[in-house]
């Protein structure tokens, strides 16, 4: 971290600023130019408060020239971690499909889209039980019972699953789940996050809605930081002033997740989108952009769907795009 003075600093101020500094255990490189000196922060930073350096008389300004996250960049960690979920690997060039309904409804719709995404090569269950819905009079998920279905889709077909969490209060019930989902709304649900760093089961982190990429890599940071290092990043589309999309799929967030961190990057274009007709091109545009892995949503019967229907894509319809994405894969590795 660097401090730029502003012009007419004395020296003695420099000493005073020096010495509140050592307080916090940082030494300081002093620059002293011909007109501005800087002061550069040696040690751990993160317990710097910018913005009250920022507001002192003597501070023109103040910048991180690294990172805050440590666990998460990949500075400190250059190679790609892998990310194993049943006995499925994600990450440093392991792709994995998810893929499933929105929420798990009943038993019949879950072990048959199970089966089908199966058939057409996805190879993790995806599945909502406990739902964070906008309205409170939405269906809310089937909950405990959701989650048992999900295990029985798995006993039949053998397919690991992931399922969101909404509280730390049911995390037991999610003893047989393979990967943990924190939603989009719950990315800054920092006490759920410590919680899941305490566990060893991988967790997909998706982006928050109105978040940027380093708030999302502290996110992973708060799980990692508690010694959980199966973090999966998840970008699912971010609010913009467009209307025309339900989110806007933030694309670049792949290069750029991989280039600040080693963890798998895993993109989402059905809530990116909303829109089960721009499913296909995003996923294909996500694959070629060198994510690790997808996750999307299918339906059975989607115009009868209890959530998101119309993102949803029908197994037919999966299965064509599996076969595209195989072709990406090809090309780009
Ligand atoms: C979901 O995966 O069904 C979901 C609610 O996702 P998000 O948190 O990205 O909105
Ligand atoms: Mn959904």
């Amino acid at each position: 971290m660097i401090a730029i003075l502003k012009q007419g600093t004395t020296r003695e101020q420099i000493r005073l600023l020096i010495e509140w500094l050592a307080k916090l255990d940082l030494d300081v490189h002093v620059s002293e130019g011909a007109e501005v000196t800087v002061l550069g922060l040696i040690g751990d930073t993160s317990r710097v408060d910018m913005d009250l350096l920022g507001s002192l008389e003597m501070v023109a300004a103040v910048k991180r020239v690294s990172e805050p996250f440590k666990q998460a960049n990949r500075k400190f960690h250059p190679k790609d971690t892998v990310v194993q979920v049943g006995d499925v690997k994600i990450g440093g060039g392991h792709f994995a499909v998810m893929a499933g309904p929105c929420s798990v409804e009943n038993e019949e719709q879950i072990l048959s889209v199970a089966q089908a995404v199966k058939d057409a090569g996805a190879q993790i269950l995806r599945g909502g039980a406990f739902k964070p819905r906008t309205s409170p009079y939405a269906f809310q998920g089937l909950g405990q019972e959701g989650i048992r279905l999900l295990l029985e889709a798995k006993r039949q077909t053998g397919l690991p699953i992931v399922t969101e969490i909404m509280s730390i209060s049911t995390l037991e019930v999610f003893a047989e789940v393979d990967m943990i989902q924190v939603g989009a709304r719950n990315m800054q649900n920092f006490d759920l996050l410590r919680e899941l760093g305490k566990t060893k089961k991988p967790v997909l982190l998706k982006r928050g809605l109105a978040n940027s990429l380093q708030e999302l890599l502290m996110s992973a940071e708060y799980i990692m930081s508690e010694g959980n290092e199966n973090v999966l990043l998840c970008e699912r589309g971010i609010r913009t002033f467009e209307t025309y999309t339900r989110n806007t799929l933030d694309l670049s967030a792949v290069p750029v997740l991989h280039e600040l961190s080693h963890l798998p990057v895993i993109v989402d274009p059905s809530h990116a989108t909303g829109s089960a007709r721009l499913v296909p091109s995003m996923a294909v545009a996500a694959t070629a952009a060198g994510a690790d892995g997808l996750i999307v949503e299918v339906h059975n019967d989607p115009s009868h769907a209890l959530c998101d229907g119309s993102q949803s894509l029908t197994p037919a319809q999966f299965s064509e795009l599996g076969g595209k994405i195989r072709k990406i894969r090809e090309a780009i590795v």
